[in-house]
């Protein structure tokens, strides 16, 4: 393995899936649901699968799955042409490292914005790039984890090309205000940088939390590839649809990284997610209210256990301290937790690059039935 790579031998998520598997325990850690998508989409995926949809796609994606994404962008106000402006692609986990291999390389710096979805530094780093690591910062109040833009602008070099932004937020549940937004948009466009956003819980908000794409602020939408994905969207985690829209211009580069990597995939998949696009948007308004009520069965539960739980305005996942339960690691416990009282959870610091700020909080994740949730804190008070 190349040395840019060594750091990414394995990934977090498999190894505490694997170890849930091993040990029986419930998994909070990887982030998906337990209950399938809506109906009607699992039907448009089994009428495409019947009906021929099995070679190969075309390069951009299926016509009526780039006209339905379109469709469903406008409604944050901004359009985006289906021919020239938008592309499928193989979950937002390529259109992330498509984005990222066209348009940042070796000397270029990318700024990543701590705790970051794992995906990202391997991405940077597979495009031979180097990440430049701003944290969130917890509000004195504990309210929200918050966008330092200060430290995103301190952290702009003359060789910064581009930023990676993830709003809603994995793992911290943050979503970012307008204002911080606003911010951050006047420095991308004083230091002419592009803006790779990652929206895949777009649509999973709560309370009076708003998502708004960066793209839809002034200045951005030319220098912003915006990605989104129908895995969280309509729980097909294992769907890996994703796209990207963006300008003639990004998205033909991103196409040229992407037709290398993949081509194309999930024919008979692209139709269904279209249909979602088009007619299930109400199942989704469901499953954000249900989510909402999970988040707050599963962070009542924790706290009862003794985690200190931050609040989440949006995700699937909540972070908790675990310190007021005697523990200063929550690495350590994350790796003892499936043995020792039969749940798994993911420690936030591996996704970090200053594992000791982050080293004492967990990530849990609440996108699952109930009684699942119910039976994982259950165990969790066996641990005081
Ligand atoms: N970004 C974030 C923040 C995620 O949590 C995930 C996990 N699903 C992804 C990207 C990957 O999305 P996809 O499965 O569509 O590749
Ligand atoms: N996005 C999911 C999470 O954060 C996991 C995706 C994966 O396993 N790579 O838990």
């Amino acid at each position: 393995l190349v040395p840019r790579l060594r750091p990414f031998t394995s990934t977090i998520f498999a190894e505490m899936t694997a170890l849930a598997v091993r040990t029986g325990a419930v998994n909070l850690g990887q982030g998906f649901p337990d209950t399938d998508g809506p109906a009607g989409m699992l039907d448009a995926a089994r009428d495409a699968l019947y009906g021929g949809a099995n070679q190969y796609p075309p390069g951009p994606g299926r016509p009526e799955l780039r006209q339905a994404i379109a469709t469903h962008r406008s409604r944050y106000g901004t359009h985006y042409d289906p021919d020239t402006e938008i592309l499928v692609t193989a979950g937002a986990t390529e259109a992330i490292a498509a984005s990222l291999l066209a348009l940042t390389e070796q000397g270029d710096e990318v700024i990543v914005i701590e705790p970051y979805y794992d995906s990202y530094a391997a991405a940077v780093a597979m495009a031979g790039a180097t990440r430049r690591v701003v944290s969130l910062t917890e509000t004195s109040d504990g309210g929200r984890f918050a966008l330092d833009v200060g430290a995103v602008r301190a952290a702009v070099t003359p060789r910064t090309r581009a930023i990676l932004v993830n709003s809603p937020h994995n793992p911290t549940g943050t979503v970012f205000t307008r204002a911080e937004l606003e911010a951050l948009a006047l420095v991308c466009v004083e230091h002419d940088l592009i803006a790779v956003t990652d929206e895949v819980y777009e649509h999973l908000v709560f309370d009076d939390a708003e998502h708004i794409p960066l793209a839809t602020l002034p200045g951005m939408r030319e220098r912003t590839v915006s990605i989104s994905s129908a895995g969280k969207t309509f729980n097909c985690t294992g769907w890996k649809i994703g796209w990207v829209c963006s300008t003639p211009e990004l998205v033909g580069a991103v196409k040229a990284a992407k037709q290398f990597l993949t081509f194309v995939s999930g024919g008979p998949l692209q139709p269904a997610v279209a249909y979602a696009l088009d007619h299930e948007l109400g199942w989704v308004e469901d499953l954000r209210k249900s989510l909402a009520g999970k988040r707050d069965r599963l962070a009542a539960g924790l706290t009862e256990a003794g985690f200190a739980v931050r609040p989440s305005a949006g995700t699937y996942f909540v972070c908790a301290d675990v310190r007021p339960l005697g523990f200063t690691d929550a690495a350590d416990l994350a790796f003892r937790l499936p043995e020792q009282v039969g749940v798994a959870a993911v420690p936030v610091h591996v996704f970090t690059d200053h594992p000791d700020d982050w080293r004492h909080m967990l990530r849990f994740a609440f996108c699952k039935r109930d009684e699942v949730l119910d039976e994982a804190v259950a165990r969790l008070h066996t641990l005081t």
